[in-house]
């Protein structure tokens, strides 16, 4: 999540609501479930929606196309993305297309959050992929980063 927060204040440096995200792969033995290697991680992205003018310019999702690209896979599996803030319901869709093993976020996002706040795709059943999200880690560094953010933004 430290690496995930450098991204988010790097996207700030660009005039970004400061988000960031990374990917890292740990590859389990599906036979054993043990881990294969060690966890590196594969992608690190900040928020860069103003930039490029995109509306999928959404750290984690942009992290999550870096990583399919590393791994020269569309499924991510063996994953865990660790965001600042919590996913949208378009990040949330990508992670459940990707296949991703876990999402970890930072500051729950009581207008957008999909993964436990407004909703809970990680665990609907109705959808034929599952997976685990650990909210509130850095919670509160990364809910300040937004806060301060955005109060410096209204005074200007
Ligand atoms: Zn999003």
């Amino acid at each position: 999540m430290r690496l995930a927060i450098d991204e988010a204040r790097r996207a700030e440096e660009l005039g970004e609501v400061p988000i960031g995200a990374v990917v890292v792969y740990e590859p389990i033995d599906p036979a054993t479930r043990r881990p294969l290697a060690e966890p590196q991680v594969i992608a690190r992205a900040g928020n860069l929606r103003e930039t490029t003018q995109d509306p999928a310019g959404h750290a984690e999702f942009l992290a999550m196309k870096q990583a399919s690209a590393a791994l020269g896979a569309w499924r991510l599996a063996g994953c865990t993305v660790y965001v600042t803030l919590e996913p949208c319901i378009m990040c949330a869709g990508l992670m459940h297309q990707a296949r991703v093993d876990r999402c970890v976020y930072g500051a729950p996002d009581p207008k957008a959050g999909a993964l436990g706040t407004l909703y809970r795709i990680n665990e609907d059943e109705r959808l034929n992929h599952n997976f685990t999200a650990t909210p509130g880690v850095l919670g509160n560094e990364c809910a300040e980063m937004l806060r301060a953010f955005f109060a410096r933004r209204r005074r200007k």
